[in-house]
């Protein structure tokens, strides 16, 4: 692929690199901008937009609805489409995949089927700043941010690979959305409007960065809000998740408070049971006592192994035990079985391969 989508900044579409970054990602307006100043006339920014998000173009050269000369001219142009570098399938079907971006540098994504639902869980990092202890990617260390071409084009590879529409998105691969605030929305949009997956559809999913939540809540978007809590207590949540230093639990859940306040929604917390650490019934009235009246759901993950640490899961009956404690005290609980486990594809095994 050309150089200028490898130099291109993680910004979207600032006056000065409005030629450089890739066209994925763009909504129809700014593509018939972006052909009217090609010279082109306007109606070819409609094209252009159901050739990359319908008929998935990978280059300017596939649009055979374009003038030859034009499509010579703008082969090379940055449309912003990986490479699959690796595809591993686990037994129950869900598919991991390692992309390979303009630069070299990969990121995994992972398909999901079930009878009714596709979903693909898409990075939005290359690596991730946050350094969870029970995850792999954090032990990995931290890229770059994604571009939201980069966002995009997970959705749309897993969708040409399953040769099924996509129907739903989780933000919960590789990376720390809220890290990525500004390409995060901007790749929501996209999917969104361009791609055309409601974003009741859409779940972002976060450790809690400070401010970014209330930023979020005045995106005002429809999707939901997943946050990372793994504790009812700063002190085991430090150890779980060193950066949680700078960000209070108190101060999290204040914030979590108004953006239920501002945006009415109900907000899902992810707790993940690790076997001695924090799943015992202590925790579970610890987590329920700080979640009292709040309008949420709580979400538990049982731990899905990973080499670079060594926790354990809980047996069955522990996790029936926590979520039944939750329960009694009134508060919404689901557990989430990963699937993908044997493939690494699961929550939390998601690592950058060779660079
Ligand atoms: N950075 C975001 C999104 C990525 S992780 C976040 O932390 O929310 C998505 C979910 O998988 C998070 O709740 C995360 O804590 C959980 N997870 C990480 N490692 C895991 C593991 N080994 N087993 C089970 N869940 C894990």
């Amino acid at each position: 692929m050309s150089p200028t989508a490898a130099s291109s900044t993680n910004h979207h579409h600032s006056a000065s690199d409005a030629h450089s970054i890739p066209l994925l990602g763009r909504s129809v307006e700014e593509l018939t901008a972006w052909v009217q100043e090609q010279g082109q006339p306007a109606y070819r920014g409609k094209q252009l937009h159901n050739w990359l998000y319908q008929h998935g173009a990978r280059s300017l050269a596939e649009i055979t609805v374009f003038p030859q000369q034009w499509r010579h001219t703008m082969a090379d142009f940055p449309v912003g489409r990986s490479e699959i570098a690796y595809r591993s399938q686990a037994r129950d079907g869900t598919v991991k995949y390692l992309l390979r971006l303009a630069d070299g540098m990969t990121v995994e994504t992972v398909g999901i089927p079930t009878a009714k639902r596709l979903t693909v869980c898409v990075s939005s990092q290359v690596g991730c700043p946050m350094a969870c202890d029970f995850c792999a990617t954090g032990k990995g260390g931290f890229d770059r941010n994604l571009m939201v071409s980069e966002i995009v084009d997970q959705v749309l590879t897993v969708q040409e690979d399953f040769q099924r529409r996509v129907s739903h998105i989780v933000f919960m691969g590789m990376g720390e959305p809220l890290l990525n605030v500004t390409n995060l929305l901007g790749a929501v949009r996209c999917i969104n409007e361009d791609v055309g997956i409601g974003q009741r559809c859409i779940t972002v999913s976060t450790v809690g960065i400070r401010d970014r939540i209330r930023q979020l809540a005045q995106f005002r978007g429809q999707f939901t809000l997943a946050v990372s809590l793994h504790a009812g207590n700063q002190r085991l949540r430090e150890r779980l998740i060193p950066t949680a230093r700078n960000y209070p639990l108190p101060d999290l859940i204040a914030e979590c408070r108004e953006y239920v306040q501002i945006t009415g929604r109900r907000l899902t917390f992810e707790y993940i049971l690790l076997a001695g650490v924090n799943d015992n019934l202590e925790n579970a009235a610890q987590l329920a006592q700080m979640l009292r009246g709040f309008q949420s759901h709580v979400n538990l993950i049982p731990y899905n192994p990973i080499k670079e640490a060594d926790y354990q899961r809980p047996d069955a009956e522990r996790i029936q035990a926590f979520a039944d404690a939750l329960e009694q005290r009134h508060i919404a609980v689901s557990v989430r079985y990963s699937r993908g486990l044997e493939a690494d594809a699961a929550c939390g095994q998601l690592r950058a391969a060779a660079k």
